[in-house]
Formats: C-alpha cells, structure tokens, sequence
C-alpha cells in the first residue's frame, strides 16, 4: 500500500521509526523491538539509512520484514550524498524486488568520518527524488525541518529549496523533531503560503534521558523551549523520572498537534517499544489506525 492512499481518509494515525544495528552482533536485538513495536500494529513503520557501512545494509532487510512478514506497511529510507549512482540504483532495484512501496529520500549528513567515502553523484535529496521516479511506481516521501535545516542561512532559502524538491515529485513530507508545537504551526503556514500542498507529517521524539537531549539539540539545531528545559531540570538526574516525564511530553504534544486538525503523527522512538507503548497507550481511544 502507498502511504500517500491512506494519509487523506480524514483518520487518526500513528507511524513509528526504527534503526538498524550498527553491528550484525545486534541485528536480532533489533528485530525483537521491531517485532514489538509491529504487534502495536502502527500505520507505518519507517526504517532510517545509516551513511554507508553497517546500518545502510540492513535497511531493505528489515523494511522488508516488517511487510511480509509482520504484515505492517514499511517505509525505506535511502540517503543520497555519500553513495555512488551505481549504489542508489542497486538499492532502489532490491526495494523493488521486495515489494516495498514507499521510499523516504534523504539526502543524508555530509560524512565527517575519513572512513566515509564521499562520492559526488548526488549534492540533494531532490536529485534522489528523480532517480526514485525514473526507476519505479513509488511513494516517496521527503524530509523537512520547522526550524530550518542546520545547513541553511535562513528559514526563507530553506522553504524555496523545499518547494523544489517537493516539486521533483514528493508525495508526502515528515518533519525534523520539535519541542514546541507552535514552531510546527508556523512551519504550515509559511510553508502552504509558498505553494507546498503535500501532506506534512510531524515527527515528534520522545526523549527520556537529558545525554540524549543534549545529543539533539547540538546535531539538530532544534529549539529546546523553556517548558523542557523545566523537565529537565527538574527530572533529567533520575532516569526513571526523567522517562515518565519524556514520555508524557512527548504525549501531550500529539495530543495538541492532533486536536488542531492533525491526522497523522509519527514517533521517533528509538527502537524502544515500552516508549512507544506508553505513547499509545494514552492515545487508545485517538488512534484510528485501522
Ligand atoms: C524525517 C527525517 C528522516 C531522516 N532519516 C535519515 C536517515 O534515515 N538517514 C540519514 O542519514 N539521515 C536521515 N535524516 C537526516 C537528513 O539526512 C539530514 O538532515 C541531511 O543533512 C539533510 O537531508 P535532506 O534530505 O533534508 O536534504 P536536502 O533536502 O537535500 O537539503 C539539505 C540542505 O541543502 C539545501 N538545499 C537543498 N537543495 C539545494 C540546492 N539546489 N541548492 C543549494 N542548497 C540546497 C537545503 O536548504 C538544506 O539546507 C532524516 C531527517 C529527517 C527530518
């Protein structure tokens, strides 16, 4: 199934993300929490792409678990900018060949790591967007970020650089994480003002320990609003407080973003599925999955 079939029949839902092991020794560690979090039966389960090496090989695999075998729609990720033309093309060949349907195309980061070739055929996901269109029928969906990409000058450029890659052909968008859910309203608004008509789908994290909120905000450049940095004050010393607290955020966010018109969220749980569960659990009767 396109996910782009599913995301206008005016429901509820909820997708949620998972990563492949960094290392084969962490593979069925991995397919355990995915096997948990597909029982939870989300809309969607998305799969990222690591820049080269380990997490990249096992991308197709676990998409492809996750349909056939769970029987839960999966959606690929495939990032651009450290892989030969050759490489995207073999990838986008095996999604093919494992029915999968839709594909999220990155760019990916710039690699820091020496170890990390850097290969030139591709500088932006909406390059990727062409090639996924020449090769097959999928749909693809594209990354966004409501406070700017880090790499921009300003929100304006990152907004016409959005409008063209939406325009090589995206069906769908999925956000960048936030902590404020006003910066996502304003986000829709500037972004329909300047002709972005695609369905937007906010990503929202769960975090629940203070070392991974550090982690975030240096990469991301997402914002971390006074609210939050009231929770972590007060919870991020005690782990088990700092969890429940992370978790309830995270919550009362989708239960704003969805009482504002919002349909469909997805959630960045970090392969964990008692996070996910929690979420869920006090979103029972929001959540219109199937
Ligand atoms: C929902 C989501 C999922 C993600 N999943 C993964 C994953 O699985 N694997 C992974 O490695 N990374 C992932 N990322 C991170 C992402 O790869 C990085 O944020 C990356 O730096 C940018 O990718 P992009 O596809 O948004 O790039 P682009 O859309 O190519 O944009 C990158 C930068 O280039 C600018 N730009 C775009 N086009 C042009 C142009 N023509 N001229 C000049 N500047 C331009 C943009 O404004 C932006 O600043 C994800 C991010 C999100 C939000």
């Amino acid at each position: 199934m396109k996910i782009i079939d599913k995301l206008q029949d005016g429901k509820v839902h909820v997708s949620i993300e998972v990563f492949p092991p960094k290392t084969d020794a962490k593979y069925q560690e991995v397919i355990e929490a995915v096997d948990q979090i597909a029982a939870m039966r989300p809309f969607y389960i998305s799969v990222t792409y690591g820049a080269g090496g380990g997490t990249s090989r096992n991308t197709v695999k676990i998409a492809s678990h996750i349909k056939k075998d769970l029987g839960v729609e999966s959606l690929a990720h495939l990032s651009c900018v450290s892989s030969t033309r050759e490489t995207v093309r073999q990838v986008i060949s095996e999604l093919q060949q494992e029915g999968i349907e839709n594909i999220l195309a990155l760019r990916g980061d710039i690699p820091t790591d020496p170890e990390i070739p850097v290969a030139k055929d591709y500088q932006y996901a909406s390059q990727l967007i062409e090639e996924i269109r020449k090769q097959g029928d999928f749909c693809i969906g594209a990354a966004c970020y409501p406070e700017g990409h880090v790499d921009s000058r300003d929100r304006k450029e990152d907004i016409c650089y959005l409008k063209e890659k939406v325009d090589r052909g995206v069906d769908f968008l999925t956000t960048q994480m936030f902590f404020d859910n006003m910066v996502h309203y304003s986000f829709l608004y500037r972004i329909r003002e300047k002709g972005i008509t695609v369905p937007v789908i906010p990503g929202i994290m769960p975090v629940t320990n203070a070392k991974q909120m550090r982690r975030i905000l240096s990469m991301s450049g997402t914002a971390l609003p006074a609210r939050f940095q009231a929770v972590l004050d007060r919870f991020g010393t005690n782990p088990q407080a700092m969890k429940q607290a992370g978790i309830a955020y995270a919550t009362e966010q989708i239960i704003d973003l969805i009482a504002n018109g919002i349909n469909h969220i997805h959630i960045y749980s970090m392969n964990k599925p008692e996070v996910a569960g929690a979420i869920l659990h006090q979103l029972s009767e929001i959540i219109e999955n199937d």
